[in-house]
């Protein structure tokens, strides 16, 4: 299998869409049909990892699976935290033996059941260490690493999160997949921000299409990321009539990206749900040359 930093080297812009593990089989039914759909489409995808390994079987049953099905490079996050030294050396093992070379590598959040969690001195504290971890088996997996346009939530200035992130790519990290924004501005002062600091990594934008404006505000919450007031205006008034948040969402995702790829942007990362619409739609009207 391919390690996505490969393509990287031959296409100045790639497309790559992300699945999580889902909870029943018909869920999972569902995500193999989405894959397939947007196979063609793809340079690669990835699988999220459930927070504190909670989903790490699925995670790597599915992963194996997307390989196989499709032969693309598929992306397996793993996060370090509530694992052991021990345990990360073997499932990097695991990983080798079967094909799978590229991972995003991430420390995590604490588990909803167990917010206040503080790592041992046997398990990681940071995402670098674990980068480091897996670079001790030199070039065989292509590294990423999430980024943070607005500063990660935890972090007390963005001018200190640009640093950590260069503390990534010093570790071994190939690549960066951002959270999500809709304000391009963010990602542009982001990007102008770590090439300050000398992160030269190549800067996947996170795109997610809104097509729940409720849930979006929850997410949003949890993950710290801003929601601009052209999104409140667009999306408040119609925030309980489902058909036309999702008309909306689609034509505010196709400017965005559209805006993203004129101005440069290594491609685009959709965080698409498991779905195939409307990814399918915004991606088809996107001008990619
Ligand atoms: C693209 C993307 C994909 C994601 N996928 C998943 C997923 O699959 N599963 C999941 O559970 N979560 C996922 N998340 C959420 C992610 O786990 C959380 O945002 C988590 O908090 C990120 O940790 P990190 O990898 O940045 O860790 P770190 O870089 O270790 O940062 C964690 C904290 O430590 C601090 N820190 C970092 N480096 C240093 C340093 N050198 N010295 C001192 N302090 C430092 C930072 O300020 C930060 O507060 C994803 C997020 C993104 C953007």
């Amino acid at each position: 299998m391919k390690k996505v930093t490969e393509i990287f080297d031959q296409k100045p812009r790639t497309f790559s869409f992300e699945f999580f593990p889902p909870k029943t089989p018909k869920g999972l039914e569902r995500l193999y049909q989405t894959a397939e759909a947007l196979a063609g489409k793809a340079d690669f995808f990835n699988v999220t990892y459930g927070a504190g390994g909670s989903s790490s079987k699925a995670t790597f049953e599915i992963v194996v699976e997307l390989q196989k099905r499709f032969n693309l490079p598929v992306v397996h996050h793993f996060t370090c935290i509530k694992h052991k030294y021990d345990e990360i050396r073997q499932r990097l093992e695991q990983f080798k033996q079967a094909d799978i070379k590229n991972i995003l590598a991430l420390r995590g959040d604490p588990p909803a059941d167990d917010p206040d969690y503080v790592q041992g001195p046997d398990e990681p504290h940071y995402a670098y260490e674990l980068i480091r971890m897996i670079r001790e088996h030199g070039d065989f997996f292509a590294i990423g690493v999430p980024g943070f346009p607005e500063g990660h939530p935890n972090t007390p200035t963005k001018e200190l999160d640009s640093k950590y992130l260069k503390v990534k790519q010093d570790a071994g990290a190939d690549f960066v997949i951002t959270q999500l924004f809709f304000d391009n501005n963010i990602y542009y002062e982001f990007r102008d921000r770590v090439r300050k600091v000398g992160v030269t990594l190549r800067l996947i934008p996170g795109i997610l299409i809104i097509t729940d404006y409720p849930k979006l505000i929850d997410f949003c919450k949890t993950c710290s990321a801003t929601i601009p007031d052209f999104i409140k205006e667009r999306f408040e008034p119609v925030a309980d009539n489902p058909e036309e948040t999702r008309k909306r969402g689609i034509d505010w995702a196709i400017q965005q990206c559209q805006d993203l790829l004129d101005n440069g942007c290594p491609g685009l990362h959709f965080y698409c749900l498991n779905k195939t619409e409307p990814v399918t739609t915004v991606y088809n009207a996107l001008d990619k040359d």
